[in-house]
């Protein structure tokens, strides 16, 4: 795959720039110049190729030669709520599930949690999902979400409109039976997953959730951080 840029505004004529990071990326790291043909997407599902016609010093200036649909989205639409980790650990997890397809991704408010990212997080996470999706060829963006409390995103509208609910909660007990999880998302085209923070998820929460209609889902007989748990029900919605 060519070098992709991302542009922020959406395309919709015959000229475009690259502005910010993805400017800078061109001059600074490709080392770019006028003539240079490169890939662009603005998040619209297309992919645009153009040509570079003059530079400036944070920006740059394109011709663009043609537009496509390329659509490398998965047909599952999975959604994905999670007590984000820290700081690095959250900027690795944000990458990951933008090379799953993960569609959205909303940061939750747990009782044993960390306080969720605030606004500049927020804004150097999606960063991450520009650069993630630069490198798998996604054309559109993961979206991300405003910070939401347990109680609210568990009571978001389910099955009524066709969204199955899973809840990541470990479960070590005999009658934890492993076939229990097979093939558990067989037949749903749309999919909410909620993964716990470091200290889990506590009973009552579970068991709101459950009233809610979200069924539990177990992941094996180990317990995973965070990122594991997120990665492992991302990639198995991708590909079951
Ligand atoms: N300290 C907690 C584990 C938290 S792990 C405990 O001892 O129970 C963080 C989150 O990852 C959990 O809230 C859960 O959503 C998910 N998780 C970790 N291991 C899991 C497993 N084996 N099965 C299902 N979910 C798991």
């Amino acid at each position: 795959m060519s070098q992709r840029f991302f542009v922020e505004n959406s395309i919709d004529g015959d000229l475009t720039q690259l502005e910010g990071a993805e400017a800078l990326h061109f001059l600074h790291v490709m080392r770019g110049k006028v003539g240079s043909v490169i890939v662009l997407f603005d998040g619209s599902n297309q992919e645009f190729t153009a040509r570079v016609t003059e530079t400036h010093r944070k920006s740059v200036d394109l011709d663009v030669l043609e537009a496509r649909t390329v659509d490398r989205e998965s047909t599952r639409e999975v959604s994905l709520g999670v007590a984000l980790p820290k700081g690095d650990h959250a900027r690795w997890l944000v990458e990951k599930l933008t090379d799953l397809g993960v569609r959205r991704l909303l940061p939750l408010r747990t009782e044993r949690g960390f306080v969720p990212p605030v606004d500049a997080a927020l804004t150097k996470l999606r960063r991450a999902i520009i650069e993630a999706s630069k490198q798998c060829g996604r054309n559109k963006l993961m979206e991300i979400a405003q910070p939401v409390d347990w109680q609210d995103f568990v009571s978001e509208s389910g099955d009524s409109n066709g969204l199955a609910r899973f809840v990541a909660h470990p479960d070590f007990s005999d009658s934890g039976s492993k076939a229990a999880n097979a093939a558990p998302f067989a037949g749903e085209e749309r999919l909410l997953f909620a993964v716990g923070p470091e200290g889990g998820l506590t009973e009552e929460e579970i068991a709101l959730a459950e009233s809610h209609g979200w069924k539990t889902i177990h992941l094996g007989s180990r317990i995973l951080r965070i990122e594991t748990a997120a990665i492992t029900l991302a990639a198995w919605a991708a590909l079951e």
